[in-house]
């Protein structure tokens, strides 16, 4: 009989021995990926919290394995950002969203999609002109466009002010993605040109839960309104919460209360029913 410890330890070491395989294995599995084209969007609505009208969508990356496996971001985003592969990434995003909705576009100027932005990309040369050359392909305008940048991404506050300045005087919208969850906060709000500030999930479940961070969106709803930026709540799923944004002034939320993700055919399909009602 093998000692029970003895198992457990050999059980172990093969447990790491995988996720050290899977962790090396990755990379050239994105890296696969991306040469493949296995990526795909969905799009998930953006609301007005006072009409309930559809602003736009914000595109969310998926990765449809040879296997059929759908593989969510999470897994393979912090990969492609270690490996230099994200800047690969989001070009290709950018030509998905192109091919998936450019026809669109051309006939909804007030439509927006956001587009997440990784820092790489941020600082990467020859990133506006692809951006300004995309949209040229899809008969878009930068307007039609809302970048979304996390406050991680924008660590270098010289870089970032003079790439949010050149995108905002072409036309982009810029937003600051998760805000409260990153390091930098304050002090870059105020040099950046912003558009929007979508407020992080964990805020919004917090709401009238009583717990010590259900007073932070408060802060964060008053700041916004100092500073003029428009404010999209994320994760709202519940009537609750949606209502107490709307009573704070929040003109947008996003979240599986107005609609998961789903294909941009789905959302024309909807956008076209609604426009029938
Ligand atoms: P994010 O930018 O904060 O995107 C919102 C995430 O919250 C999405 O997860 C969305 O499906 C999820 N979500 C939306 N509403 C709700 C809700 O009511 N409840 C809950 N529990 N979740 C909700 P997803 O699609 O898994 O994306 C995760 C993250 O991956 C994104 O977070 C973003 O940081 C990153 N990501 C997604 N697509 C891209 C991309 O094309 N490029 C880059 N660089 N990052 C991306
Ligand atoms: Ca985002
Ligand atoms: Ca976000
Ligand atoms: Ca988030």
């Amino acid at each position: 009989l093998v000692p029970a410890g003895l198992a457990a330890g050999v059980m172990l070491s093969l447990a790491i021995l995988y996720l050290a395989r899977l962790q090396m294995a990755l990379p050239y599995a994105v890296k696969n990926a991306l040469r493949r084209h296995e990526l795909f969007l969905e799009y998930q609505p953006v609301v007005d919290l006072a009409t309930g009208a559809w602003m736009g969508v914000e595109a969310l990356v998926r990765w449809r394995r040879p296997t059929g496996e759908i593989v969510m971001p999470d897994l393979f985003i912090p990969i492609a950002e270690q490996n230099a592969l994200i800047v690969r990434l989001t070009r290709q995003v950018l030509d998905r969203v192109c091919r998936d909705t450019g026809f669109y576009l051309e006939m909804h100027p007030d439509f927006h999609i956001g587009i997440n932005v990784a820092p790489a990309d941020f600082h990467s040369p020859g990133f506006v002109e692809h951006l300004e050359e995309t949209l040229g392909r899809m008969g878009a305008r930068p307007s039609n466009l809302i970048l979304e940048v996390t406050e991680r991404g924008l660590l270098d506050p010289v870089v970032a002010r003079q790439t949010s300045g050149a995108l905002r005087r072409l036309g982009f919208a810029l937003a600051i993605d998760d805000f409260g969850t990153g390091y930098s906060s304050l002090s870059y709000l105020e040099s950046l040109e912003l558009d929007f500030l979508k407020i992080d999930r964990s805020f919004i479940e917090a709401i009238g839960t009583g717990a010590p961070t259900s007073q932070v969106v408060g802060h964060i709803i008053r700041m916004a309104k100092d500073l003029g930026l428009r404010m999209i709540a994320e994760g709202v799923e519940s009537h609750a919460q949606a209502d107490f944004l709307r009573a704070q002034g929040v003109q947008y939320g996003q979240g599986w209360l107005f609609g998961r993700p789903m294909s941009f055919v789905e959302v024309v399909r909807r956008m076209e029913e609604m426009a029938r009602a």
